[in-house]
């Protein structure tokens, strides 16, 4: 029975995986991964490595999670080390968690790698702080991502605070989630970066505020991110990676 390694590919820029999910990428018997992480990093397997696509990208998955479960648990039957890679890291809206239970429940050894989130790593590669010194002392990250139907699951009243908001899978709720945003009272031309791509060599940055943001940045690419904050002016003075 194998060992099942969770682990974060990080945001993009294949640098930015760290060293242990490196080391084990290069010991891997197979590696199951998804659209969100970036490819090259198979490139590292050894000769003889099978992989496992089982795309997923934003909330649109290819193969159900309770699917994916089971392809993780099958290959820990056949293999000594699965390395199961996804973007970011694995427990920021990553769904490493439920991976973690479905193993547990059936016996199969697995440890976490954290990986650099794309909630951190991708405003910064923008020039956006999510904290800054007399800007702002926190910042929430929060799923953008939520059915049309059904009812919010956001508290909405709860982000009345001065707390950076960095909200992923939310670039097709950008019109919804900024309209929330105005109604509970913040300001309309409150700072809002939506960013795409990031820290890959076509990220895109767009800057706006609550009420422009959406016709500026709708012709945007996935994966992408909304900022909203103050901190976003910063950019101005510390965006360094895009030409
Ligand atoms: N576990 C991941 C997040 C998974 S949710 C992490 O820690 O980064 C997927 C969402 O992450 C995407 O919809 C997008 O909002 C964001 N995302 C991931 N990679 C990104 C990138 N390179 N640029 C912009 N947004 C990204």
């Amino acid at each position: 029975m194998g060992l099942v390694y969770l682990t974060g590919a990080g945001p993009g820029d294949i640098e930015l995986l760290t060293v242990k999910a490196l080391r084990v990428v290069k010991e891997a018997d197979v590696i199951i991964y998804d659209r969100l992480a970036n490819p090259d990093i198979l490139k590292e397997a050894k000769d003889g490595c099978a992989f496992v696509y089982v795309g997923k990208e934003d909330s649109y998955h290819t193969l159900p999670q309770e699917e994916i479960n089971e392809v993780i648990y099958q290959n820990a039957l056949k293999h000594d080390i699965v390395v199961r890679l996804k973007g970011g890291d694995p427990l920021v809206f990553g769904r490493g968690g439920e991976e973690g239970i479905y193993l547990r429940q059936r016996g199969i050894r697995f440890e976490f790698i954290p990986g650099i989130t794309s909630a951190i790593a991708v405003p910064e590669y923008a020039g956006i702080p999510v904290t800054h010194r007399g800007v702002t002392v926190s910042f929430r990250v929060v799923t953008g991502h939520e059915s049309e139907k059904s009812e919010s699951q956001i508290p909405w009243e709860n982000y009345k605070t001065d707390d950076t908001i960095v909200f992923l899978m939310g670039l097709h709720r950008l019109k919804y989630i900024t309209h929330k945003l105005i109604e509970i009272g913040k300001p309309k031309d409150h700072p809002v970066a939506v960013i795409s791509r990031g820290t890959r060599p076509d990220e895109k940055t767009v800057i706006g505020t609550l009420e422009d943001i959406y016709e500026k940045a709708k012709d945007l690419q996935t994966p992408a991110l909304i900022v909203v904050g103050e901190v976003v002016k910063l950019h101005t003075q510390l965006s360094w990676f895009e030409k």
